[in-house]
């Protein structure tokens, strides 16, 4: 299995990343966690832009999925269209939410480029992947993401404040994509986001190999958040999350 994060950027794109959105690989199967604004064009640096095979939305907060107007466009018009329907594991308002973000009607929306499949807590299969989800800390419905292939696995934490889901989920991960979106200081809100301290201790708890922290947004200092999270009590390694940057597991 391979990850290749595409967009880390938080809340709205940045100079150097997309938004949100995790390429993972194995077996030839393509699967994304979320598609942030901006995250397909930096996409096709990695992959053909026909080769998506399954697409996880943890939340339908713009920076997570508005490219999927995007992707119904090259699926539907492309010289080389229609295409075969990919499937979208979305909480359940997604085919409405994606519909009106588009400007289409509720019928079809973007249903003939996409096959919408609500999320629940639990576990699934797609592809070659075994795909956990669990309910995070974040003021709409949002999902955080284990997927496991061949003795390891990567976790996503979405959007969330302070989670136990989140540790559980993370639980013995090779690799931990935290959100850590806030500054370590007084008065940020609560069951909104993360900032680097929080994520380590997650990390720590979750005993996870590797912190990666994710959803950097633009206009904080970055390395003041990879700071930050060397006082979260996590002995792991760190690294700051970057569009481009892959991480083979095994
Ligand atoms: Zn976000
Ligand atoms: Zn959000």
């Amino acid at each position: 299995m391979k990850l290749t994060i595409i967009g880390c950027s938080g809340s709205f794109p940045g100079p150097d990343s997309p938004a949100s959105c995790y390429l993972l690989e194995a077996e030839g199967f393509r699967l994304l966690l979320d598609l942030g604004n901006g995250a397909l064009g930096a996409l096709q640096r990695h992959i053909g832009l026909y080769d998506v095979d399954a697409i996880c939305l943890s939340h339908l907060h713009a920076d997570h999925c508005l490219d999927l107007c995007s992707y119904h466009v090259v699926r539907t018009y492309s010289p080389r269209g229609p295409l075969a329907r990919v499937p979208v594991y979305a909480p359940a308002d997604a085919p409405r939410r994606m519909a009106a973000a588009y400007g289409m009607p509720d019928e079809p929306g973007l249903e003939t480029a996409f096959d919408f499949v609500p999320l629940r807590p639990g576990v699934r299969e797609i592809g070659p992947f075994q795909v956990s989800t669990a309910l995070m800390n974040h003021p709409v419905e949002t999902y955080g993401f284990r997927v496991a292939h061949g003795g390891h696995a990567v976790a996503y934490s979405a959007d969330t404040g302070e989670s136990d889901g989140l540790v559980e989920l993370a639980a013995g991960a090779d690799v931990l994509l935290c959100e850590a979106s806030f500054l370590d200081q007084p008065g940020a809100p609560g069951g909104l986001h993360l900032n680097g301290r929080q994520a380590a201790e997650h990390a720590a708890r979750a005993q996870v190999d590797t912190l990666v922290l994710t959803h950097l947004v633009p206009w904080f200092d970055h390395a003041r958040i990879a700071e930050d999270a060397t006082r979260g009590g996590f002995d792991g390694k760190i690294d700051l999350a970057r569009s481009g940057a892959a991480y083979p597991l095994g």
